[in-house]
């Protein structure tokens, strides 16, 4: 069985390992992975970048091997842990570069141990731009951008998420950095002295205001956003197992009732929280009021609370990432609807930002350095700068960086014409929500392209389990 792996980034990592891992018996199959960029198995976050580009949550949630949290951990050793330990946190925080080459290492280490028993492997440093039937229909084939055709008996797209939006139709001005990324070189053309407006206020925003600072920027930043609210911070963690808020739980409503509804859910957390001896009404306050709330308020007050004993947003945080993707394909759509348009609220829950970062922006907001935006109407060219529109007035900026998120399941650019071949194809349906929905047994989609899936961008574990299951489906297919 001939395996293509179209993207070589955390999700074909997570795959590959599934493969080397999983129970195959003499069985041996052939895997290509494609990946066109140089920095392979890195994907768009963990490439080489500056040091202060670090990973946004502790180890045990960084494991790209499924139902193996210490994995991660392990391979980090103590000594790195203790070089890299974040004292507020109490758990290690390494750049993302770091990471980046764990997950090298692991892919290498996997397509190792497949070559070991028997599997052929090859990387092909190629885009792939299409991927259709072939043989009339028998086999499917793949083609690079170089011209080349490669036969292959199952695909699997691993091609990650979007590319940031230019909401604002900045793209050209001098001056306008459109993809922050890699911050050590887009941060490299920003002279110190400018006035820099960041468009967004999640952790890309804030990866862009630590890494200016962190290269001695003593200009003016403003974070100017619609919502002007920064992501929660990150508390301690406590090694709280949630007994109510668990897929098993979600399974059993919806054998139940014959289906789940955000009311159901929220009862589990009600449940989860008083088991804990917690008041959800007034949990649930708290974090409503995080749309009204005075930003550095809020984030001098999450900050004070790093070590606070309370379960809730601990627990609200995890299973937004363990059972939220689950239980968001059962409930009915006006349900996915409220929450989606909670969705800054509910990305900031999800994805804290870590306290160390949390601590930099308080002091830049404190020291006058740093301001918060919000209302932001139009931002234009004008002047060899930029005029930011907002409710609360005007604003000039030197340098305009776009760090705002792309909806999750878009289509990356760099896959557009090969998702086009898929549907062309007939291999592939959009989902109505977005996302693409694979609509042939031998293709597979892994990662946030996944149509159908949850409104929050998936992190490593999600992209770990769902490669593992991708995995097991390709291993049953070779051995059955
Ligand atoms: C800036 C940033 C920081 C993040 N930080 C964290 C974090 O700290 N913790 C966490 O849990 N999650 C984090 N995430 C979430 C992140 O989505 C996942 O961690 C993970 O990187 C997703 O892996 P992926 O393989 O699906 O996508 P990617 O890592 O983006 O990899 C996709 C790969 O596919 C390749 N590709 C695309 N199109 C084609 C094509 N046509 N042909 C061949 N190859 C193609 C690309 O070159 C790329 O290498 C972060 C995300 C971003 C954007």
């Amino acid at each position: 069985m001939r395996i293509a792996i179209i993207g070589g980034g955390a999700a074909a990592v997570g795959l590959v390992d599934a493969l080397a891992v999983g129970e195959a018996g003499s069985a041996a199959g052939e895997v290509t992975v494609f990946e066109p960029s140089p920095h392979l198995w890195r994907g768009r976050p963990y490439g080489p970048d500056l040091d202060s580009v670090l990973v946004n949550v502790p180890p045990v949630i960084m494991s790209i091997r499924y139902l193996d949290a210490g994995h991660y951990a392990s391979w980090l050793g103590p000594e790195r842990a203790a070089t890299h330990l974040d004292e507020l946190l109490g758990q290690p925080l390494v750049p993302r570069a770091l990471y980046g080459s764990y997950l090298a290492d692991t892919a290498e280490a996997a397509l190792a141990a497949l070559r070991g028993r028997g599997w052929r492997t090859r990387v092909a440093a190629a885009r792939v731009v299409a991927a259709a039937r072939s043989g009339g229909g028998a086999g499917l084939r793949v083609r690079t951008e170089d011209g080349h055709e490669h036969p292959a008996d199952q695909v699997v797209l691993c091609v990650g998420g979007g590319t940031p939006q230019d909401h604002y139709g900045l793209g050209g001005a001098a001056g306008f950095v459109a993809d922050p990324y890699p911050l050590a070189y887009t941060l490299g053309q920003v002279p110190a002295e400018a006035d820099v407006a960041v468009i967004g206020s999640g952790l890309s925003a804030v990866d862009v205001v630590v890494s200016l600072t962190a290269r001695g920027h003593a200009g003016r930043i403003a974070l100017v956003s619609r919502s002007g609210m920064l992501p929660h911070v990150w508390q301690r963690p406590l090694g709280h197992r949630p007994v109510h808020v668990t897929v098993e739980r979600v399974e059993a409503l919806c054998r139940e009732h014959g289906g789940v509804t955000l009311d159901d859910l929220t009862g589990l957390l009600r449940a989860e929280l008083g088991t804990a001896g917690e008041d959800f009404a007034h949990f649930a306050a708290e974090v409503l009021a995080a749309g009204s709330e005075e930003p550095v308020r809020r984030l001098r007050r999450q900050l004070a609370a790093v070590a606070d004993p309370r379960i809730g947003r601990r627990v609200l945080q995890e299973t937004a990432h363990t059972v939220g993707p689950y239980a968001w394909r059962l409930l009915p759509e006006p349900d996915r609807e409220r929450l989606r348009g909670h969705y800054r609220l509910a990305t900031g829950l999800a994805s804290p930002m870590v306290p160390v970062n949390a601590a930099a922006l308080l002091r830049l907001f404190e020291a006058g350095q740093l301001t918060m935006v919000a209302g932001v109407r139009k931002i234009e060219a004008a002047e060899g700068g930029f005029r930011v529109r907002g409710d609360g007035g005007d604003l000039n900026a030197d340098v305009v960086v776009n760090a705002v998120n792309p909806p999750p399941q878009a289509v990356p650019r760099a896959a557009e014409p090969l998702v086009t071949s898929l549907l062309t194809d007939g291999l592939a349906v959009l989902h109505p929500s977005g996302g693409l929905v694979p609509a042939d047994p031998r293709l597979h989609v892994v990662g946030d392209l996944a149509g159908g899936g949850s409104f929050i961008t998936s992190g490593i574990p999600g992209v770990a389990a769902a490669a593992a299951r991708s995995a097991r489906g390709l291993l049953a297919t070779l051995t059955g």
